[in-house]
């Protein structure tokens, strides 16, 4: 069998579907070290047919953290889901480790992945543990924190002219020409929505059961929120939970094709202005694949939920705030959850007495050059004193 990209008959995208009857969270028996502490605890949800092929770094179980300085009064609570802990530092560990396992499963040596930065340095990684060639496409913008893991992991990284789409493209064309594994975490590859869905399997059980009000999500293209969607309508469909939470979709305003369709009540159209955003793991213009943002758009209308736009000093201003009054270092896109929720409380939106979950996707260090580094020198006391006390 093939990777299949999109359906031979109607072009449509790809989805992978479970047969429900006799399926369960729990594993009954833990054959498997990785059952234990992983992501792939819900192996029997997971489309990887022969545990052998699991290629793994210790990926999901990602903690849940209640925020501590808040500004929400109700009897609510706020949470963070930390994916800035994963192996390489961002969420995309989860759908990487499922497209690179299941690409081991369909006897693949080579996967290629066009990517904002995150899912390259993820692939690289999931690729030198596997003992694949990986070959990344990305576009020049790109986070030197990010280049640098792909490259430290041995993968071949190419620089594509223009934004995202250009790389998404040629990565496409490369993979059907040469028959690489393309494990691009959008809908093209179908494989990769079924790691991102786990996030909900584990919010299920960090928070016992009880379904939060909202989950505010950061996204691009959005197979990350498609993918907490598709969690707890499983979660549904496994009568373990109700009703669904609503999900929040995050965008920056420098490139926001999906909330510009929810606010026009549009359907999603390709961002066809320049992209602008320090926030490069959510700007995805969409070119060539709107249907992707439409899936997107669909679920979060779905979930009764609603998008969010934040502009660059929100951004950088939620990015800071979650590093002061958290201590938590999120890289900008990781941060827009959190701006987003304040946002959201100003506007009156959410009920402050229901529980809300905010995604924190990726860690500061991958793109610390937007803080200004530029310490004062000291050399005694007193000048240390005097600067301690500023
Ligand atoms: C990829 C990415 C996102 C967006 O995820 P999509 O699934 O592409 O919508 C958000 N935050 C970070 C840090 C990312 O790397």
């Amino acid at each position: 069998m093939d990777n299949l990209y999109y359906c031979p008959v109607c072009g449509g995208l790809m989805e992978v579907v479970y047969d429900y009857k006799g399926a369960s969270l729990e594993l009954k028996e833990k054959t498997n070290i990785l059952f234990e502490d992983t992501m792939w605890r819900y192996w029997g949800l997971l489309p990887v047919e022969d545990e052998a092929n699991i290629v793994s770094l210790g990926e999901g179980n990602t903690p849940l953290i209640p925020m501590e300085n808040s500004f929400l009064e109700g009897k609510g609570k706020i949470y963070f889901k930390m994916e800035s802990v994963s192996p390489t530092g961002s969420f995309k560990d989860r759908p990487i480790s499922v497209a690179v396992s299941k690409a081991k499963e369909l006897g693949s040596d080579t996967i290629i992945v066009a990517s904002s930065g995150n899912a390259a340095a993820s692939a690289a990684a999931y690729a030198a543990r596997a003992k694949m060639k990986c070959i990344v496409c990305i576009p020049k913008t790109t986070d030197m924190g990010k280049v640098s893991q792909a490259i430290a992991h041995g993968a071949k990284v190419v620089y594509v002219d223009g934004s995202f789409s250009k790389s998404f493209e040629l990565a496409q064309k490369a993979s059907e020409a040469f028959n690489w594994c393309n494990v691009t975490t959008t809908f093209i590859n179908p494989y990769t929505v079924e790691g991102d869905k786990t996030i909900a399997y584990e919010l299920f059980e960090q928070l016992q059961g009880k379904v939060p009000g909202a989950i505010v999500v950061p996204a691009g293209a959005g197979p990350l929120l498609v993918g907490i969607y598709k969690g707890f309508e499983d979660l549904i469909k496994l009568r373990q939970i109700e009703k669904m939470p609503k999900i929040l979709g995050v965008q920056a305003s420098g490139c926001a094709p999906i909330a510009e369709a929810f606010e026009n009540k549009t359907r999603v159209k390709a961002w066809s202005k320049p992209c602008k955003t320090v926030a490069t793991g959510i700007c995805d213009p969409l070119r060539g694949y709107e249907a992707d943002g439409q899936l997107t758009l669909d679920m979060i209308v779905k979930s009764g939920g609603k998008t969010i736009t934040l502009d660059e000093h929100e951004i950088k201003k939620a990015a800071a705030d979650l590093a002061e009054s958290e201590g938590v270092f999120a890289e900008p896109s990781g941060a827009t959850s959190v701006g987003a929720l304040r946002k959201l409380i100003e506007e009156e939106y959410l009920d402050i007495d229901e529980d809300v979950v905010c995604l924190v996707t990726g860690h500061g260090l991958k793109s610390a050059a937007i803080f200004d580094c530029n310490p004062p020198v000291a050399s005694s006391i007193e000048q240390l004193k005097e600067i301690a006390q500023n």
